[in-house]
């Protein structure tokens, strides 16, 4: 989709710090960590947020869960980790292509809001 800045990093325009990567899945360290892992976990195909799911697009969920799986255990996460999406101005949503947050690497926060 034009003018969105996670499929510039899918198309390769923008650079990005690759961690898996397949036909339908991009993996790439967040720009601004806020945990010492702090990956981002993105469908290919341009989804707004998880506002804009449904029984037709939700396959690609539940293979991004898998991968943070997976990732999880690459990056040793062996004590836990969070898994986060944001949706819309109050989730605190502010690039409108879904994504997913893994992070871990320490205790964190516990406090949801
Ligand atoms: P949101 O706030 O929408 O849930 O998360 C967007 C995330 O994208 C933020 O954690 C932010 O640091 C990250 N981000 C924004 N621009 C870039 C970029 O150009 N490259 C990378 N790797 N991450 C970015
Ligand atoms: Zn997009």
């Amino acid at each position: 989709m034009d003018n969105c800045l996670f499929c510039k990093i899918i198309a390769g325009e923008i650079p990005s710090s690759k961690v898996y990567e397949d036909d339908e899945i991009l993996a790439f360290k967040d720009i601004n960590p806020m945990a010492p892992v702090h990956i981002l976990i993105i469908p290919k195909v341009h989804i707004d947020g998880a506002d804009k799911l449904n029984e037709n697009n939700t396959d690609v969920v539940s293979k991004i869960f898998a991968v943070a799986a997976k990732l999880a255990e690459e990056f040793k996460l062996e004590n836990g980790f969070r898994i986060v999406t944001n949706v819309g101005c109050d989730g605190g949503q502010t690039v409108r292509h879904l994504h997913f947050h893994l992070l871990g690497g320490k205790k964190l926060n516990t406090e949801l809001c």
